[in-house]
């Protein structure tokens, strides 16, 4: 009995890996992940980064031709979950191109079948809600924000509060058209020589407030999905000016949410919130009573490596 608490206690953060395939014409002998078992994924380590072979545990690790589907099907549970009236943060890590986009909303030319976490999560929360019709009357809205630089901006509104508005939704494909206007307003918000989505996070915030028809009582879960800035170390030597800022406000902001996170799973009494917007942010949907999703992404390709350890290092120390 004792031992299945400490389970599901333990069992409110977790933490999965995903391979992002080869894109150009380069075949897998050449990757730098040697296998994947289970939860267990090994990595090559090329001579000039301290040759090695390095092995590292999740709770899930998803290999480069595991599918969009294959990726969300056990969320089911932590989606039921928002509708029960508690907290979840789904994020995604890792280095600029490793994934983190197509692993929450897809790839560019966007098909059902390849349909990120962030629209199937909506679906499946539509879907049960459905199903409890009779028992439950739900009510559903979203929230889109960036966070670039320690600024908060809301990308449906163009309003820079924080919890500035909720926009309330119907069904899955109002949350498309927002998801659209969020994307485009993100955009625009950007400057014309830099890919400003990659040194911001972007958050869609899912509210669920769930009447109980019988007793009236009201329950309120939400559901953060939360695309991470670009983990990449700058060289401190090579950028100045703007660039250098964005860096160290992404730095602070990672660390901030390793740190939470950190602390989190080893039962620390200080949960260090304050230290970024982020965590701020979040704090009501980290620890307690919410449940934690952190999916990290690597790229195969060699000349990523250093990249790829410090990620799964990061990921090693939150799970
Ligand atoms: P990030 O958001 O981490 O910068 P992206 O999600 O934009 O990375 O991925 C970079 C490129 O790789 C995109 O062209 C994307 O469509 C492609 N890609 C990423 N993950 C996969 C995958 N699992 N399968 C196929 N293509 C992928
Ligand atoms: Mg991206």
């Amino acid at each position: 009995k004792l031992y299945n608490q400490v389970q599901d206690l333990k069992g409110s953060i977790r933490v999965y890996c995903r391979v992002r395939p080869f894109l150009s014409g380069l075949s897998n002998y050449m990757s730098t992940v040697d296998h994947i078992e289970d939860g267990n994924i090994t990595i090559n380590i090329p001579s000039r980064h301290g040759k090695g072979r390095r092995s590292f545990n999740f709770n899930k690790v998803f290999g480069p031709a595991a599918t969009q589907a294959d990726v969300f099907s056990d969320m089911h549970p932590l989606i039921r979950s928002v509708l029960d009236g508690y907290n979840v943060c789904i994020f995604a890590y890792g280095q600029t191109g490793s994934g983190k986009t197509y692993t929450m909303t897809g790839p560019r030319e966007l098909t059902e079948k390849s349909q990120g976490v962030n629209y199937r999560a909506l679906g499946d929360l539509f879907l049960i809600a459905d199903q409890r019709k009779d028992t439950f009357n739900y009510d559903v809205s979203v929230q889109m924000i960036e966070i670039y630089n320690e600024q908060v901006r809301d990308l449906l509104t163009g309003l820079s509060v924080p919890d500035a508005n909720l926009i309330r939704v119907l069904s899955t494909s109002d949350v498309i058209d927002l998801m659209n206007l969020g994307q485009r307003n993100r955009v625009v918000g950007a400057t014309a020589l830099n890919d400003r989505s990659s040194r911001s996070h972007s958050c869609l915030t899912v509210h669920v407030q769930g009447r109980d028809l019988t007793s009236g009582a009201i329950l309120r879960g939400c559901m953060h999905l939360v695309d991470l800035a670009g983990s990449e170390r700058v060289d401190k030597s090579e950028v100045t000016g703007d660039r250098l800022k964005e860096a160290q406000h992404i730095n602070k902001s990672l660390s901030a949410l390793g740190d939470v996170i950190a602390s989190l799973a080893q039962k620390n009494s200080h949960v260090p919130y304050r230290n970024s917007k982020l965590t701020q942010l979040l704090q009501d949907s980290l620890g307690g009573q919410a449940k934690t999703l952190m999916f990290v992404h690597i790229s195969p390709e060699p000349d990523a490596v250093g990249e790829t350890i410090s990620t799964l290092k990061f990921a090693e120390r939150v799970a």
